[in-house]
């Protein structure tokens, strides 16, 4: 059965403070716990324990932000074998203390904590450059992670010297304690202390791993990225993780992408957004010109009369579709008419018989200044705040401000898209 998300259970945004968090589950648990003879709803109310178990521990909380259930697997108590009947008679506070507040260690299912557990999720961090996540690519990437010691292999203790059985527990694991909370009046068998539960002793701790049995390794893997990855794909490589404890499984590997910017293309999706300026000429009588495509320069026929602005698709030279490489998205180009700022006498000569000869008129008449300069003829895009400077102005913008450019000027407007 499909686990229901932390945050629908309890009722809040993803946005919410840890405040809003507690105070939810507080008054959700009040009516769904066993004790409430209207409203209580045993299954519903380990469910929403476990889901404030999770929320409230902001490590927990940040792993199942990023990774879903897969992030915290394994990491909550199994609330499934909380015996709720041994709360009879006892306050709703007394029970939440119990279960959140570190009181609640002592009962529950002790197969969660000391039985096998599957190791630690870990994260790697991978720059791109911009083509190879379009095209995918192979990568070694090494990643330090828990592995057996080799120096003891796996047992913590010093070469040499014995496991021996443990005296508290004799071999068992397990103790019987008397519990000391309100709601516990008998003995409750725990993991032994002394042992945590393995029944074995180490004599002398192994002095790689302090006794721990583990040290963090260098371990390399191959790593195939798909073409079509984009900023913030995560990849996930089962069993790349920490090794488990007590036999349980390696965590996960978790590779987090992260694109580079192109000098001239811009990704957006599967588009791949470009900007070219072309001359003021060839706007007006079209032409042909090279473009970068991500497959090399191409062929880009630029029809007559183009304003800046005009976008022309270029099919099947965009992102491949990460599911489905077959499919392939487009390379827009946005054109950019280029005015020419420098003039030589002849040139000049030639806009201003053209002007003549199309009726174009560069001056307002008597009193006026005159502007004579050829930017008067861009007549259009009169809309909004124009160019202050539109004299000087380069029609090469600085890289950083295509995208806002793109977003705000070069948006398609309706039915203004041209397809070649
Ligand atoms: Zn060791
Ligand atoms: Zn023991």
């Amino acid at each position: 059965m499909a686990k229901r998300d932390y945050y629908e259970i309890l009722g809040v945004s993803k946005t919410a403070s840890a405040d809003e968090i507690k105070k939810s589950f507080r008054n959700r648990a009040r009516q769904l716990h066993p004790d409430n003879k209207d409203s209580g709803d045993e299954v519903a109310f380990k469910e929403l324990a476990e889901a404030y178990e999770v929320l409230s521990d902001a490590q927990k909380k940040s792993a199942y932000d990023r990774y879903g259930h897969e992030g915290v697997k394994g990491s909550t108590r199994d609330f499934d074998n909380v015996d709720f009947s041994s709360f009879q008679g006892f306050g709703f506070e007394d029970i939440i203390d119990a279960l959140f507040n570190g009181g609640g260690r002592g009962f529950g299912s002790q197969a969660g904590r000391n039985g096998p557990r599957q190791g630690a999720h870990l994260r790697y961090d991978l720059d791109l450059e911009f083509l190879d996540a379009v095209f995918g690519v192979e990568k070694k990437i090494t990643v330090k992670r828990l592995e057996d010691c080799t120096s003891c292999e796996g047992t913590g203790a010093s070469p040499g010297s014995e496991l021996k059985t443990c005296a508290i527990c004799q071999g068992q694991g397990q103790v019987k304690q008397m519990v000391n909370m309100l709601f516990m009046q008998s003995y409750q068998v725990i993991a032994c202390p002394d042992c945590q539960g393995s029944g074995k002793k180490i004599e002398k701790p192994c002095k790689d791993c302090k006794g721990v049995g583990q040290t963090r390794k260098p371990r390399e893997f191959d790593l195939k990225v798909p073409a079509g990855v984009e900023d913030g794909t995560r990849l996930r490589l089962t069993q790349g993780g920490d090794k488990g404890v007590k036999g349980g499984p390696y965590g996960d590997l978790y590779v987090v992408i992260h694109v580079k910017e192109h000098e001239r293309f811009i990704r957006e999706g599967r588009t791949i957004h470009l900007r070219q300026p072309i001359s003021f000429s060839m706007a007006a009588l079209g032409g042909e010109l090279m473009v970068p495509t991500v497959e090399g320069s191409k062929i880009l026929t630029v029809p007559g009369g183009t304003q800046t602005g005009a976008q022309l698709t270029m099919r099947d030279l965009g992102v491949p579709s990460l599911d489905n490489p077959a499919r392939r998205g487009d390379q827009i180009v946005h054109l950019v008419v280029e005015t020419p700022t420098k003039l030589s006498k002849e040139e000049r000569k030639l806009l201003e018989q053209l002007a003549e000869l199309r009726k174009e008129k560069l001056t307002v008449g008597k009193g006026a200044e005159a502007q004579e300069t050829v930017s008067a003829g861009a007549n259009q895009s009169k809309k909004g705040k124009h160019k202050q400077n539109a004299n000087n102005a380069q029609a090469e913008a600085e890289p950083e401000s295509i995208l806002d450019k793109i977003v705000d000027v070069f948006r398609p407007k309706n039915g203004e898209e041209k397809e070649d």
